[in-house]
C-alpha cells in the first residue's frame, strides 16, 4: 500500500516550499493509487502559530489539495510517543530520553521532532517520505529511530527546494513567499497549483519563477468562463468584457471598479462627447464606437475619463461593453 504524508508545521500560511511537497505528495498518491495523510507537526510549541494549521487547510482547500487521513496533530499523540521512547531511548543525567546523540524525549518529558517523525511515520505505515532536501540530513536517524521500534523505513525522497529569484531562501522581501502572498496578489489556485505541478520533484533547488507564474496566472483567467470569472472578482457577469483583460484577480477587480465605481471628474471635450453619445444612441457596439471616434480624430483619453474617471485601465471597447447604454448616456452627459 502506498501511503505518503504531509507534515507542515503550524506556522501560518503555507511557504510556497511546503506547498511544493504538498503537491508532490498528492501526486505522488494519485500516481500510485495511495494515500495522503495529513499531519501537523506541532511538537515545537514555541514556533506553532494561533491558527496556523487552519491556515494550512484552507490553503490546501484552496489549491485543489485534498486528503485521505487526518488532519493528525502530533501533540494529540505525545501518550504514544512517550512510550516509543521509553522503548528504545536511554535516561542521561538531566532526564532527557536520547537515541545516541539525539535528544528523543526533553528532560520535561515533550517529544522532538526527530521522535515524534519517526514514531507517526511508523505508526501510520507511511511508505514514502516526500519532503524537501532541507530534511535530507534526518533521514538515516528516522530510518534508525523506525528499525529500533521493530519497523521497515519508508523510502525518503527529497525534492530541491523552492529559492526567491536571487537565489536565496524565499521570503517576503521576494514579493511572494507563501500561498497567502500569491493569493492576495491576485494569482488563481490553478495558476499556483499548475507551476508547481511543473516543477514536479526538482532535483536541485529552483528559483521561484514569477513571469512563468504570470503567464500561467493569464491562461488560468482565460480558461474561466465569464460567470467564474466575474463570481471570483465579486462582480456581476455583465462587466466580464473588461475582466477579460486582466492577468491577475487583482487586477481584475481594479478593471471592474472602474466600470462599477466611477471617480467623479469633469472633462472638457465637448465634441467628442457629443459625437460620442451620438454613436451610442446609434446602438453601435463598443469596437464600432472606438472606431468611428478614431476616423474623426476624438479625444479616446477623455472618453475613457468620462466613463471611469481613470486615465488609464481596461481596454476602452471593453468599458463600453460592460455598461449599459444608459448609464453611458449618463456618464458622458454628466461629465
Ligand atoms: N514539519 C517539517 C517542516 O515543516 C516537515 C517534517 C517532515 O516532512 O519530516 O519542515
Amino acid at each position: 500500500m502506498i501511503k505518503v504524508r504531509f507534515a507542515p508545521s503550524p506556522t501560518g500560511s503555507l511557504h510556497l516550499g511546503g506547498a511544493l511537497s504538498a503537491v508532490a505528495n498528492r501526486h505522488f498518491a494519485d500516481e500510485h493509487g495511495g494515500r495522503f495523510l495529513l499531519r501537523v507537526d506541532d511538537t515545537d510549541a514555541a514556533r506553532n502559530v494561533e491558527g496556523g494549521a487552519e491556515a494550512i487547510e484552507s490553503d490546501l482547500g484552496w489549491l485543489g489539495i485534498g486528503w485521505d487521513e487526518g488532519p493528525v496533530r502530533q501533540s494529540e499523540r505525545y501518550v504514544r510517543h512517550r512510550e516509543a521512547a521509553h522503548v528504545i531511548g536511554e535516561p542521561d543525567a538531566e532526564g532527557a530520553l536520547r537515541f545516541g546523540q539525539t535528544t528523543l524525549l526533553r528532560a520535561d518529558g515533550t517529544p522532538t521532532y526527530q521522535l515524534a517523525s519517526a514514531v507517526d511515520d511508523h505508526d501510520f505505515e507511511i511508505s514514502h517520505v516526500i519532503r524537501g532536501s532541507d530534511h535530507r540530513a534526518n533521514a538515516e536517524l528516522q530510518s534508525e529511530l523506525i528499525r529500533a521500534l521493530g519497523g521497515e523505513p519508508p523510502e525518503y525522497i527529497h525534492h530541491g527546494l523552492l529559492l526567491g529569484e536571487d537565489g536565496q531562501k524565499l521570503s517576503k522581501r521576494h514579493g511572494a513567499s507563501s500561498i497567502a502572498d500569491l493569493r492576495d496578489a491576485g494569482i488563481p489556485a490553478e495558476a499556483v497549483r499548475a507551476y508547481l505541478e511543473e516543477l514536479g520533484l526538482p532535483r536541485h533547488d529552483v528559483h521561484l519563477d514569477m513571469p512563468r507564474l504570470r503567464r500561467l496566472s493569464i491562461e488560468a483567467l482565460a480558461a474561466l468562463s465569464d460567470e467564474e470569472l466575474a463570481a471570483r472578482v465579486g462582480a456581476p457577469v455583465s462587466v466580464a468584457p473588461v475582466l477579460r483583460g486582466a492577468r491577475d484577480l487583482a487586477e481584475a477587480r481594479e478593471y471592474a471598479s472602474h466600470v462599477l465605481e466611477p471617480l467623479d471628474v469633469t472633462v472638457d471635450a465637448p465634441e467628442t462627447l457629443t459625437r460620442f453619445r451620438e454613436l451610442v444612441e446609434g446602438g453601435l457596439d463598443g469596437g464600432a464606437v472606438v472606431r468611428e471616434l478614431k476616423a474623426v480624430g476624438g479625444d479616446l483619453k477623455s472618453v475613457r475619463l468620462a466613463l471611469t474617471g481613470r486615465e488609464r485601465g481596461p481596454e476602452l471597447r471593453a468599458v463600453i461593453a460592460a455598461l449599459p447604454r444608459d448609464e453611458l448616456l449618463r456618464r458622458a452627459r454628466e461629465a
